[in-house]
């Protein structure tokens, strides 16, 4: 610990500044730096956080020397401020006030008008006037004992509005002096009552005991949580700031307020606050008077009257002030300041929070005011923000009765009357109604349904669930793994608590929070503007990292590309044979007893596929598109139910009993490390040779035709072996050859692997020879290198993971667990043989904030992930290249 415990500010000189927030909490540091601007803030002091450290770390005992250097501090601000502490004549008042590193909005304790006591307040009422000294005794007593110690503030406020009645007022303003004289001797009362004890008299004492308080608020229970929620580390502790008191509270010339330097909800360029006339800073916060507005353009139709009216001095004073402090800062600011008999002074200053949208304002403004360069604005929006700014979110002026909580699997919010099955969303669709789709879990069949629904909620599965992946790509809200609620098909309804939710029935589910929410309630569209789109020309010019898209129908890759991405990263070519119009032939080809059979089958499927492939490289204009041939263990395209079976025996022509004996023999008992990938394709050649002819067909039709580039990769999937890439690109290359000789025309492909097997990234040297790309599939890599099996919705064991025994949440950053490992052993090894090997990764963490770091940090080429994140992580991307510098 170092030697310096005590930091003292005043008269234009501080020992701390705005860099030393470490030491000295965000408020202590930001006063250091006002007081050095020579703006008007009270003098004082700052105990460091390192005594915050020692005390929890000696049993609640200070650091030896603290109280001397205190004592030195309060000599200093009683000679600038002419006051003395403790001293009955003209007593020095002090704020004693909490401040951490980050602030911790309302988790931490303040003590304000420290230092009275029945003497003092004569003098305070001497030098002020009596009314005000004992209104600002008995806010002290009452948040004394509500801080230091523990008197519920609900006693105090009884005994005040008893009194208010007894004097027949309407606000605490307006009770006398004797009506506050009254108040103090009852509130001595109630403390002696509560804690058996008289009301501290001694301010050193007093002191002492709130400088307590504040440290030991950091270990509150809701302090902790919120550390917890807000991941702020324990050992960080907080500082104690001890000020003069300046009093806002001493008649009509005097105030207190809040402001922020421009509109922190929509980012325009306006002066903007609140303030109350003769009222101390907690009455702002408490709610009890409504708050006038600063000027003009905060009144927002009040019709209240405002300090530039009001005080136009102070006023004046303030706006100097906060120009000064916009442009030291080069941020917006969150003031907070106090006027006492016409002066203004300033009690703190921090950057303000805001919206998403005015966060990519106020960059962009900023960089034109030349503030601020545009890397800086490129850092000042985080990707969560610009996620935000791409869905739909709830009013928060709206109230809302949630009923359940899920996982945040997709977001957006979305209301609408609730149904249990595809097809019911589908109908009500059609009639344009607008539904929530409810099921235990949903499966690819499930994609019409999805697709009609304003949002989904799952019972089960997890952020990497079909329902959440699905919905992703679509861009629809999705509430996944809500367990809580007990789902009946049967009888149309679920449970959750106390609530019965029957199909018609509306809910509101927010994909950001996973929240469920009883009935409707509104939503704000936030739109892309002028200025999002300079941020992201910007943020494009600072990445290297190129972002592609997860996608495979035409409207969702129009999407992409609308998103900026540059390229498809991963076409999943079994999505495509799940149409309706497909299906009937999909399940031919794989119920065929001979390779005629199954070529004649495979040949319906052929036209369709070639014409999907067309949409696609047509959408993406010359960008790379990555296909990835068939995937999926085979029964999954297969019927389940008994009378899609006979239905599917009718068409095949053959007995219910022979294709239930046939489907027996196709079920995978591990669907997830079975019959699928690379090894359908070493079973059934002629599924991949017939994907690989129409992907070469579409692109040389198209390139014949329509005379714009295109740039095919052939990808095959879930490749262990040297020996299985080997062949199977052998078939794939063949079939290459005899179409481009067909259609006599040049063509550049390529053809690469997905790496989601551990073996594979243990042979990346080997594949890394044959191939010309990498793609890293991290959600089959995940599984397997933590050895989770998803189940059939796709989801890691959720109860394990909402348990928290299994301490990953399979869709976070790749760089916490082995599986970045092993990606970056792979990149290491394939490397070594092939130096300009393509890098990209297309499973759900493509998206996700860290993982891109991670991925830049490799020199990955690119990132593909679904086209409603494309601008997050175009924007991850250029602040992991800007941070690595
Ligand atoms: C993967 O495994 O990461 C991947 C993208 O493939 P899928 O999710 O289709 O198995
Ligand atoms: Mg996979």
């Amino acid at each position: 610990m170092s030697d310096k415990k005590v930091f003292f500010f005043g008269e234009g000189k501080a020992e701390g500044s705005r860099e030393m927030k470490n030491l000295l909490g965000g408020k202590g540091a930001n006063l250091a730096e006002m007081t050095s601007l020579g703006l008007p803030v009270p003098p004082g002091f700052t105990i460091s956080t390192e005594v915050c450290t020692h005390f929890y770390l000696n049993k609640q005992q200070y650091p030896s020397g603290l109280e001397a250097a205190v004592h030195e501090a309060i000599l200093k601000v009683e000679k600038i401020v002419g006051a003395k502490f403790a001293q009955q004549d003209n007593p020095l008042l002090l704020s004693i006030r909490s401040g951490a590193r980050v602030s911790m909005p309302g988790m931490m304790d303040t003590v304000l008008n420290l230092g009275l006591n029945d003497e003092t307040v004569l003098g305070l009422a001497k030098a002020a006037d009596e009314r005000f000294a004992y209104d600002s005794y008995r806010r002290f007593i009452q948040m004394y004992s509500d801080v230091v110690l523990g008197v519920s503030s609900h006693h105090f406020e009884n005994l005040i509005e008893q009194e208010r009645r007894r004097e027949n007022v309407e606000s605490d303003s307006e009770l006398s002096a004797k009506s506050l004289k009254a108040l103090v001797t009852e509130f001595k009362k109630v403390v002696l009552m509560e804690t058996g004890k008289t009301f501290p008299m001694e301010p050193q004492q007093q002191l002492w005991g709130a400088i307590s308080a504040v440290f030991s608020s950091w270990d509150s229970a809701r302090a902790v949580s919120y550390r917890r929620i807000h991941k702020i580390p324990e050992d960080w502790g907080t500082a104690v700031n001890v000020q003069a008191m300046v009093f806002g509270n001493m008649g009509e010339d005097c105030a207190t307020g809040v402001a922020f330097t421009r509109d922190p909800s929509t980012g325009d360029k306006r002066f903007f606050g609140e303030y109350l006339v003769n009222a101390q800073g907690e009455d702002v916060v408490a709610g009890i008077r409504t708050p006038c507005p600063i000027n003009s353009e905060s009144a927002n139709g009040s019709q209240l009257a405002t300090l530039d009216v009001l005080m136009p001095k102070a006023y004046a004073e303030l706006v100097k002030t906060y120009q000064v402090l916009e442009k030291h800062y080069r941020d917006m600011q969150d003031i907070e300041f106090t006027i006492q008999k016409g002066k203004l002074y300033m009690l703190q200053t921090r950057t303000g929070k805001r919206t998403a949208n005015a966060a990519v304002r106020i960059a962009v403004d900023m960089v034109k005011e030349k503030l601020i360069s545009p890397k800086e604005a490129i850092m000042r929006v985080t990707p969560a923000q610009v996620e935000q700014l791409l869905h739909p979110r709830l009013d928060p002026r709206h109230k809302k009765e949630v009923i359940a909580k899920g996982l945040p699997a997709s977001p957006g919010a979305a209301s609408g009357e609730v149904v249990f099955s595809s097809e019911e969303a589908e109908e009500l669709k059609k009639k344009n109604k607008k539904v929530i789709l409810v099921r235990h879990e949903t499966s690819p069949e499930d994609i019409g349904g999805m697709d009609a629904s304003e949002g989904i909620l799952t019972a089960l599965g997890g952020m990497t669930s079909h329902a959440a992946v699905v919905a992703r790509g679509m861009g629809k809200p999705c509430v996944a793994g809500c367990g809580v609620i007990n789902i009946d098909y049967k009888n149309q309804l679920f449970k959750v608590a106390q609530y019965v939710i029957r199909k018609g029935d509306i809910i509101t589910i927010d994909g950001a929070t996973g929240e469920v929410i009883l009935g409707h309630v509104p939503t704000i569209n936030s739109q892309l503007d002028e200025f999002f789109k300079e941020f992201m020309q910007w943020v494009d010019e600072y990445r290297s990292l190129k972002v592609r898209a997860n996608a495979e129908t035409p409207h969702d890759v129009k999407v992409a590309r609308t998103f900026g991405a540059e390229g498809v990263g991963l076409c999943r070519t079994e999505h495509m044979f799940f149409e309706e119009s497909r299906i009937l032939a999909v399940r031919e080809m794989i119920l065929a007893d001979s390779k005629k059979q199954r070529e004649a089958a495979l040949q319906k499927i052929f036209p369709m596929q070639k014409e999907d492939f067309k949409a696609i490289f047509r959408e993406m204009k010359g960008w790379p598109v990555t296909i990835r041939l068939l995937d999926p263990p085979l029964h999954e395209f297969l019927p389940k139910t008994e009378p899609e079976i006979v239905s599917l025996a009718r068409v095949l022509n053959t007995s219910k009993e022979t294709l239930q004996a046939k489907l027996r023999t196709l079920h995978e008992f591990n669907p997830m490390l079975g019959h699928r990938g690379c090894r359908l394709g070493v079973s059934f050649p002629e599924i991949y040779a017939m994907q690989v002819r129409a992907i070469l067909e579409a692109a040389c039709e198209l390139i014949k035709k329509e005379d714009h580039p295109v740039e095919p990769e052939i990808m095959i999937p879930f490749i262990g072996a040297l020996a299985e890439y080997r062949l199977l690109k052998a078939d794939v290359l063949e079939v290459c050859e005899k179409v481009l000789a067909e259609q006599r025309i040049t063509l550049s492909f390529t053809v690469g692997t997905m790496i989601e097997i551990p073996r594979a990234c243990l042979i990346a040297d080997q594949l890394a020879e044959e191939a010309a790309f990498f793609s890293f599939g991290t959600n089959d890599l995940t599984q397997m290198t933590l050895g989770l099996s998803r189940d059939d919705s796709g989801s890691f064991l959720p109860l394990y993971v909402e348990k928290g025994i299994y301490p990953i949440d399979p869709f976070v950053s790749l760089d916490q667990e082995g599986v970045g490992e092993l990606v970056s052993l792979a990149c290491e090894r394939a490397r070594k043989t092939n130096k300009s090997i393509k890098i990209g990764i297309c499973g759900e963490q493509g998206g996700d904030t860290s993982t891109i770091e991670f991925c830049n940090r490799l020199g990955f080429n690119y990132v593909s992930c679904s086209p409603f994140r494309v601008p997050v992580a175009r924007l991850a991307a250029a602040q992991a290249t800007l941070k690595a510098k």
